[in-house]
């Protein structure tokens, strides 16, 4: 029996789209092993999101070549797309597919060359809207419902790498969702590159009729229903995401978490003009509000760039005080590194690397801070937390954050618990 190795780096999407290659693979009769020594074929899905990105990603290339030179070794997604330099001094057997149609194809390919039988594969599988029914490894599930950005931020190399944009239709993702639910999952994480963007053939919201989607709500709304589906997320949103009638289908359905990411960014209206980011810091804060009055102290999460070329102190200050006017529960934080590329590249004014890193380590503090206040609210109370490491005993609660929950019997991965919130507001105890 043939075996496969896959490694993935970066996004919910990629993630994803990993389990749609184990699903393929394991269907054309090939063994999924974690060891590259133990694989026939290797699978690299790679990210270029920054540079560390694109470095872990030819890494692993060179750790797949090392370990196990007789293998074939598949390099598939954003890095193939992103910069063909990027491969240079890579061995030139590697076989480079830059979307998903064009890996399924190559695989397909190689595996009728090696006597495998891939015809019964459904041709779905390689235009790439294909379902799975199982993430492996996972107590939750990402269900990718969007793909494509055109947004041009100044910053992102996606466009360039995922230009095409799409989406699941809705009866589609309802059958998903409910085949994960069959198989085990409790929660669910509807993920997309754009994910506001659901439904529209743009993420450029001057675009879309009424400068508005209202396609996002009914989905969730629709998805909600899905029996036996205990947990619902969205992955991330900008704040024109957060229509009323989202925050009505959000407030009004129990399983739909009481957590939203709305990446900021920037807290700087200059910062996000050069940004080219399709909000302004008072759209920001007026989403901020309404979230706040309508769902119960509910988890904002976000991602911010510190050093974006022309970041003054002013700017970054501006930063610092919208988290603390959000509260952010969790702050993802992500020092400038110029993308090559991205037309950020090109810009003047780029920030010393030192100063970069005082202001990562001022937010990062501030960050701590937050999460501890948002925790904080929250003792004494009860939480449901899913399971995710049964040794640890930890797990997340509704609104995302790690408890470890104190229990003197053992607890089930995938299992989620009622629990109540020690002092500490990090533990909880049955
Ligand atoms: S919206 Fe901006 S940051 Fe997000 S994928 Fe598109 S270009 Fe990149």
């Amino acid at each position: 029996m043939q075996t496969f190795a896959i490694n993935t780096l970066g996004c919910k999407v990629n993630q994803y789209e990993a389990q749609q290659i184990i699903k393929f693979l394991t269907s054309c009769n090939l063994l999924y092993v974690q060891d590259f020594k133990k694989a026939d074929i290797i699978i690299i899905h790679t990210c270029c999101v920054t540079h560390i990105a694109s470095a872990k990603s030819r890494q692993l290339i060179r750790k797949a070549q090392k370990q196990n030179p007789s293998a074939k070794i598949f390099v598939s997604s954003c890095l193939v797309n992103a910069d063909p330099a990027e491969f240079k001094n890579l061995d030139e057997k590697l076989l480079l597919a830059g979307n998903m149609e064009e890996l399924f194809g190559l695989l397909k390919q190689q595996l009728t060359a090696a006597g495998i039988d891939c015809k019964s594969i459904d041709n779905n599988m390689l235009r790439k809207q294909e379902t799975i029914e199982k993430f492996y490894g996972q107590t939750r599930a990402f269900l990718k419902i969007q793909d494509g950005c055109d947004g041009f931020c100044s910053y992102c190399i996606i466009p360039k790498t995922r230009p095409n944009i799409t989406f699941k239709p809705i009866e589609k993702v309802i059958e998903e969702a409910q085949h994960l639910v069959n198989s085990g999952h409790k929660e669910i994480v509807l993920t997309g590159i754009f994910l506001g963007a659901y439904g529209q053939q743009t993420v450029k919201r001057k675009n879309w009729p009424n400068n508005e989607n209202p396609i996002i709500a009914d989905l969730l709304e629709k998805i909600a229903q899905v029996p036996g589906l205990k947990r619902i997320r969205l992955s991330s949103l900008e704040p024109a995401d957060v229509t009323d009638r989202l925050l009505d289908v959000m407030g009004n359905t129990s399983n739909i978490m009481p957590h939203l990411h709305l990446s900021l960014q920037s807290g700087s209206e200059r910062i996000l003009k050069k940004m080219n980011r399709q909000y302004s810091v008072k759209d920001f804060a007026g989403s901020i509000e309404k979230i706040n009055l309508q769902l119960d102290r509910p988890a904002i999460t976000t991602d911010i760039i510190v050093g974006f070329p022309g970041e003054t102190l002013q700017d970054f200050a501006k930063s610092l005080s919208i988290a603390k006017l959000a509260g952010f529960s969790k702050i993802h934080i992500f020092p400038f590194s110029k993308r090559a590329g991205t037309a950020a590249e090109k810009l003047q004014d780029h920030i010393d690397k030192k100063v970069i890193t005082e202001r990562t380590l001022k937010l990062r503090e501030l960050e701590k801070q937050l999460a501890e206040k948002f925790r904080k609210q929250f003792i004494g109370e009860d939480a449901q937390v899913l399971i995710e490491d049964e040794v640890k005993k930890t797990g997340r609660c509704e609104r995302y954050y790690e408890i470890c929950v104190t229990s003197d019997n053992p607890l089930t991965k995938g299992k989620i618990v009622k629990c109540k919130i020690n002092n500490d507001a990090v533990t909880a105890s049955i």
